[in-house]
């Protein structure tokens, strides 16, 4: 099999909270309500918003994943880094290595975090990667078709058990793909342009 659909999920901006941080922004021993699930099993949206500072300008609510996380992070589209006025770092999730490190203001605090652009990449379980011929890390080029129909190549798989099958793009990238969570894509394996 050479293509696989997949359920495309665009991420808006947000933030991964360790316990360390959230003891400095929320108070020691905070627990941050449940809001609704998202996608990935045991991930929650939370009740609590944070402000966050950038040098040039201020987003004043950012949305909180949740559970806590060993690091800090935030997660933003290339956009939200211009209207922020900083440079954006792309990386793979819970690596911050370069990024721009901003101000996160809480009801009890502020704490500084690295801000990363999320690469695109893939949520695979074992089960499933194994079923299509799919490696954590490999690259795969993924068309999404309709009237802003593009090939996004470079997309990252990251298999663990846990994970849904999904491909994860930040805002600009769906707007620019015309595309929306929900909607499909089809993983091309082994195709060169
Ligand atoms: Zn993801």
């Amino acid at each position: 099999m050479n293509t696989i659909k997949v359920i495309v999920e665009v991420s808006a901006r947000h933030i991964h909270l360790s316990r360390r941080d959230i003891n400095r922004l929320f108070g020691r021993g905070y627990q941050l309500q449940v809001k609704n699930s998202i996608s990935q099993t045991g991930q929650f949206a939370t009740v609590e918003t944070v402000g966050l500072k950038g040098p040039k300008n201020e987003f004043k609510k950012i949305r909180i994943v949740g559970p806590e996380r060993k690091k800090s992070q935030i997660e933003l589209a290339v956009t939200d880094c211009f209207y922020l006025g900083i440079k954006p770092v792309y990386h793979i999730s819970g690596d911050t290595k370069g990024a721009p490190k901003l101000e996160i203001i809480g009801p009890k605090g502020s704490v500084k975090i690295p801000a990363i652009v999320p690469l695109r990449h893939i949520h695979i379980s074992d089960q499933e990667a194994k079923k299509y011929g799919l490696k954590n890390k490999q690259k795969v080029k993924v068309k999404i078709s309709g009237q802003r129909a593009v090939i996004f190549d470079k997309v990252v798989v990251r298999v663990h058990p846990t994970f849904r099958f999904r491909l994860h793009l930040e805002t600009d990238e769906g707007n620019a793909a015309g595309v929306k969570t929900g909607d499909k894509g089809l993983v091309i394996k082994n195709f060169k342009l």
